[in-house]
């Protein structure tokens, strides 16, 4: 197996790791299967396709895997969980990662596994019950050190009853761009889903285009608690299953609802800085009216899901990365990224661009990232609405148990509109808030001033498009810039080719000489804020900075490409270890594996490699 590493923390074995199942223990299951012993007596066959009420999962095993391999792990994610290295050389580690182990039996009971319910807004179009089709989870692990804890789960492991039409499996091709890219986003800073192992099932044969080798990434998050959950409950008019998951979300996935946002005053005097700084710690009673409209703790529940998903968007939009696919079924209530499927890195600064071959509308491309996220969020209001709405009388048993009457409606109607748009300033505040900190930070500044975002953010973007320049290599290649070097109007036309790919710039109706001097000019804006910032004799201290927060190392399409086919087709298994050192420490310049290989794939992209395009099956 590819590259091991030791973790730094001792950590403990699978069988030590301590283990819960909070979710299925106070969420309802399926009716048809309600405990462990009934799922498990039934033929596995019976475990498929069909519409599943009042339910948010359904107990079922994963399908027994035949002779898997375990092409390799994550060692960050080893430590995350708190295992120790070396535990994945085990058999039970390999067994569970590949489906073929669980903990639970019919004498001792213990932790069944499930998948989840849900449903979801597809292209902007209802689509009805989804669920997990091909994952499931195993159990919840919790951290002794951390003690944080995160839900395990297997994706490719077989049928469910949320399968719909489908097999229950997932393609190598897929799962290896999954199990990279989640840990390279991790590394990067941006909030997401996490991933384990990536399992191959040898005697797999999974029909899509062509017939293609399965595998099972072991992945996990916090929560895998997506928008989509309560759109299906909403969808069927199932209240009080609504507020069951509200309140779980708020008191067994965030830290209860003291951790939720303070109930803030928004409109005439609404501050910036108290809205991204709201005070903790308001009581589960304490309600805030304002303009006659108040918070009561699910607003401030909503107001933590979209708070987080506004700063996960601005750090996609920061680093050049799309999901593909943002429906709200692929939108995590704990504002993670989730559901890799036809995601993309930026290649070219590109604001149109999608990877998703089939999206003809661009509903989904990279500029429309930050809206369409809103635009979930909305049909979160929309499920959470009579909760928003009903105020202070939330918890009056009159409405818990019939919800709004006739009179009582108009005004809650009202007033959850009203939530909602100040919920959408709220997250344009926190989401531009934090796209400057981290487009200030990429660019090696220390402070924020107005002018930034014209001109140097805009005049930046505006330029990488113009002349179809590469956008992370433009970060990392400035932070390896040094002001000495573009003193002059002369120095910096002079460097300015650092920018170009080999062949040079693209775009319409520059020449040499004009798209050096729009670059030129752009240095000479951001060498004056440099040093307005740090004065004139901290440069390689600036530099470190910058470097730190710039990757050199991006899981862009092609390299994923590459690696899918020297594994699948060339029987390769080194290669993915390398690339997850990598995508592990991507701030590196060097990693001494394959010298050759590293500057290969940190460096210019073969033009006809770049902004490429994958289709939805998976
Ligand atoms: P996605 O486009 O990956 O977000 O998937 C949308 C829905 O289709 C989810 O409910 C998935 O679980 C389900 N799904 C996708 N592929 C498969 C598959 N091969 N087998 C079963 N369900 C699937
Ligand atoms: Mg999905």
């Amino acid at each position: 197996m590819a590259s091991q590493f030791s973790s730094k923390s001792a950590g403990s074995s699978l069988a030590d790791l301590p283990k819960s199942n909070v979710f299925t223990s106070k969420l309802p299951p399926d009716p048809a299967f309600e405990t462990p012993a009934s799922s498990h007596s039934a033929p596995r066959q019976t475990l498929g396709p069909r519409l599943v009420k009042g339910a948010l999962y359904t107990f079922v095993r994963p399908e027994p895997a035949e002779e898997p391999e375990l092409l390799g792990i994550s060692p960050r994610a080893m430590e995350d969980l708190g295992l120790q290295s070396g535990e994945e050389q085990t058999a039970e580690f390999r067994e569970l990662v590949s489906g073929n182990k669980f903990y639970w039996d019919e004498e001792k009971g213990g932790i069944y596994p499930w998948a989840q319910c849900y449903g979801g807004w597809q292209f902007g179009v209802w689509a009805g019950q989804l669920g997990d089709g091909r994952a499931i989870s195993l159990f919840e692990s919790i951290n002794p050190e951390t003690k944080t804890r995160y839900e395990l789960q297997l994706k490719g492991a077989g049928r469910t009853p949320y399968s719909r039409f489908a097999d229950g499996q997932a393609v190598l091709r897929s799962s290896i761009r999954e199990y990279i890219v989640s840990e390279a986003l991790n590394a990067l800073g941006v909030p997401t889903t996490r991933a384990l192992s990536l399992t191959l099932l040898p005697k797999s044969k999974v029909l899509r285009e062509r017939i293609e080798p399965g595998a099972i990434v072991a992945r996990f998050a916090e929560s895998w608690l997506r928008i989509g959950t309560f759109d299906l409950l909403h969808a069927r008019g199932d209240r009080d299953t609504i507020r069951k998951v509200a309140t779980f979300l708020a008191e067994d996935v965030f830290q209860g609802w003291e951790s939720l946002p303070a109930a803030v005053p928004l409109g005439k005097d609404q501050s910036t800085a108290a809205v991204d700084n709201p005070s903790r710690g308001v009581s589960r009673d304490e309600i805030q009216e304002h303009q006659g409209v108040e918070e009561n703790r699910f607003t401030r529940l909503y107001r933590e899901i979209a708070r987080r998903n506004a700063k996960t968007v601005a750090a996609w939009q920061a680093y050049g990365f799309m999901n593909g696919v943002l429906n709200t079924d692929n939108t995590s209530l704990y504002g993670l990224s989730i559901d890799y499927g036809p995601f993309a890195f930026m290649d070219n600064f590109d604001p149109q661009y999608t990877p998703n071959h089939d999206d003809h509308f661009l509903r989904y491309c990279y500029k429309n990232q930050p809206s369409i996220i809103w635009w979930n969020l909305v049909r979160l209001g929309e499920c959470l609405g009579e909760l928003l709405g009903a105020g202070r009388d939330v918890d009056k048993e009159d409405f818990v148990k019939d919800g709004l009457t006739e009179e009582s409606a108009e005004t809650a109607v009202k007033h959850a509109e009203k939530l909602i748009e100040r919920t959408g300033e709220e997250f344009r505040t926190v989401f531009l808030n934090e796209y400057k900190r981290l487009m200030g930070r990429r660019l090696g500044l220390k402070t924020q001033k107005e002018s930034d975002f014209q001109e140097l953010f805009s005049e930046m973007l505006d330029t990488l498009e113009a002349l179809e320049l590469d956008f992370n290599h433009f970060f990392r290649r400035l932070s390896k810039l040094s002001l000495a070097k573009i003193e002059t109007e002369e120095d910096r036309k002079a460097v300015a080719p650092i920018f170009f790919h080999i062949e040079g710039f693209g775009g319409i109706g520059y020449t040499e000489d004009s798209a050096k001097d729009r670059i030129a000019k752009w240095l000479n804006s951001w060498r004056l804020r440099i040093l307005e910032d740090w004065g004139t004799d901290h440069d390689a201290e600036r530099q470190r900075a910058m470097e730190a927060v710039n990757p050199n190392f991006v899981a862009r399409g092609w390299i994923l490409d590459e690696v899918i086919e020297r594994v699948e087709r060339k029987g390769d298994r080194e290669i993915l270890g390398r690339v997850m050192q990598m995508a592990l420490n991507p701030f590196e310049d060097e990693w001494g594996l394959d010298k050759d290989e590293e500057e290969r794939f940190c460096g210019d992209v073969p033009r006809f490699k770049r902004a490429m395009m994958c289709s939805c099956s998976s």
